[in-house]
């Protein structure tokens, strides 16, 4: 029978999730859509001294602000293979350490920190590898050296230890990645890793695979990083004789630096001002802080579309892709094998194609938003009408504000070399005729207004560009923008008004009326 399908994704709450493990939740949320099974979010945290407050809230965050839920797990449904947070699963794993012992396919170590030293050292200087393995094992501290008493002893008075696994000297480990092919690892590379340590918790190797195993999961999609932890875990199953309910494993390509070597690090999204982080974080020691994908003004289909794109395509030339359709198209046969390289410019554009497909409507919400954290008031339509003006200008929601902001407070002083530059000797005379002429239209609107500087264009004998500028940067305070006589018309008459004499006497001198 054919198992249901069954995912998880896997992450220890050491940080802030970094966008390389979203694309890993993603890829096994779709896949688990694709085919009608399940997707589960398991907290690793057996590594107690990794442990950072604030992670695992993150990380759930994070899954649902990108509409990513998992079926079961941490701060989601609780399934039947509850729990999901590893250091509450602690019972669960001792029994399997002790069964491995039992069947010759682990043993006891008591080695100290010193003398792990000295051993590796000592191979280092004789230009072997340092490793326990097959061969050094048999000059160590353990079970398969010391007297079968003596281990007892040391047992029963509470000496710590770890078990480790009792990997063959001579045997090629062999296993199927679905995007990787077939990948062979000869046990003599292979360390004699430690499953168990001797505060009780089990290392990550030995509580991934006790629980792939036991939360029934089919396929282990998981950043390519883990791709050396793979053969080990192939031991595993096959030590604790669950081979045939061994999952199927997908390692994906590592994100790239934007210029392509190396691997994309926070110090890359700061350096070239892109967010490495769906959502802003705090390290709770340091105080340092990075920024999110969220509070950029990203979108959330934008950043699920731009992370697909990172190592996935599709078998069309189609780029933009809502969730529904990744679900319908994604397969890991078509994810490839090489690093994907983040392009900023192609994250903003994502993003500006999402921002334009809103209704002004939606993103007024957003912009509402904004303006309610600064503490600005107006009215919903008004601000419905910026956003209509806004969208063509930007490519994210924050800008809707900050490209915007003289919709909404005065404008800052405008650019005095600009004006030095731009203004003739008649210019600010001919702007104040021009305000006289805009106090007498009535009917306030965007075309009538255009009718009005054309007739006053024609009248004094100017070029639309002359006139044009400086009406702008006495409204705005800046040079660009959206349509300047439906931004005048949405501003009002007298905001318009006020602002342009206002501009007139703040001139210099030299150029005054
Ligand atoms: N806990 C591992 C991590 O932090 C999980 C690796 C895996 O998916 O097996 O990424």
């Amino acid at each position: 029978m054919e198992r249901r399908v069954r995912v998880r994704f896997a992450p220890s709450p050491t940080g802030p999730l970094h966008i390389g493990g979203v694309r890993t939740a993603l890829y096994n949320y779709l896949f688990a859509k694709k085919h009608g099974g399940d997707f589960l979010l398991r907290i690793e945290d057996t590594d107690q001294t990794r442990f950072v407050p604030g992670a695992e809230n993150y990380i759930i965050e994070a899954l649902k602000w990108l509409s990513i839920p998992a079926d079961e797990g941490v701060g989601f449904a609780q399934g039947k293979h509850a729990p999901y947070r590893q250091s509450e699963r602690k019972a669960m794993y001792k029994q399997y350490a002790d069964q491995l012992v039992a069947n010759d396919y682990a043993y006891y170590a008591f080695d100290t920190a010193e003398e792990l030293d000295t051993m590796r050292d000592t191979l280092k200087a004789n230009g072997m590898s340092p490793m326990y393995d097959a061969v050094s094992r048999m000059s160590m501290k353990n079970s398969l050296t010391l007297p079968s008493d003596e281990v007892e002893k040391r047992l029963a008075s509470g000496e710590p230890y770890v078990i480790r696994i009792k990997l063959p000297r001579k045997e090629e480990v062999r296993f199927h990645d679905i995007i990787r092919g077939w990948v062979v690892v000869h046990t003599n590379t292979m360390d004699d890793k430690v499953l168990f340590k001797s505060d009780g918790m089990p290392t990550y190797h030995l509580a991934n695979v006790v629980d792939d195993y036991l939360m029934e999961i089919t396929h282990v999609i998981r950043g390519e990083e883990w791709l050396p932890s793979a053969p080990l875990h192939v031991m595993l199953y096959r030590y604790l004789g669950w081979e045939d309910k061994m999952p199927e494993f997908a390692h994906l390509p590592l994100l790239l630096k934007p210029e392509g070597n190396g691997k994309l690090s926070k110090r890359d999204g700061d350096r070239l001002g892109f967010p490495v982080f769906p959502l802003n974080w705090t390290d709770p020691k340091t105080g340092e802080q990075s920024s999110g994908y969220r509070e950029s003004g990203y979108f959330p289909e934008a950043v699920i579309n731009i992370l697909a794109f990172l190592g996935w395509h599709p078998s069309d030339h189609r780029e933009l892709f809502n969730l529904e359709e990744l679900v319908n198209e994604f397969s890991l046969e078509r994810v490839s094998k090489s690093g994907a390289k983040f392009d900023v410019q192609k994250a903003h554009w994502f993003n500006q194609q999402y921002l334009r497909g809103k209704s002004d409507a939606e993103l007024a919400v957003t912009l509402k938003a904004i303006l309610d954290q600064k503490g600005i008031t107006a009215n919903l339509d008004y601000i419905t009408g910026v956003c209509g003006l806004m969208k063509e200008k930007v490519s994210f929601s924050n800008e809707l504000f900050s490209e915007g902001a003289y919709f909404f407070i005065e404008p800052g002083k405008a650019d005095e070399a600009l004006i030095a530059k731009k203004f003739k000797e008649d210019t600010a005379s001919k702007l104040k005729a021009f305000a006289a002429k805009l106090s007498e239209v009535n009917d306030w609107t965007g075309a009538k207004l255009e009718e009005s500087f054309h007739q006053f264009c024609e009248a004094e004998g100017k070029k639309p560009g002359e006139v044009m500028l400086p009406f702008r940067l006495s409204i705005s305070g800046v040079a660009g923008g959206p349509p300047i006589f439906d931004m005048a018309a949405l501003l009002g008459k007298e905001t318009v008004l006020n602002r342009m004499e206002q501009f007139l006497a703040s001139l210099p001198t030299s150029l005054q009326a």
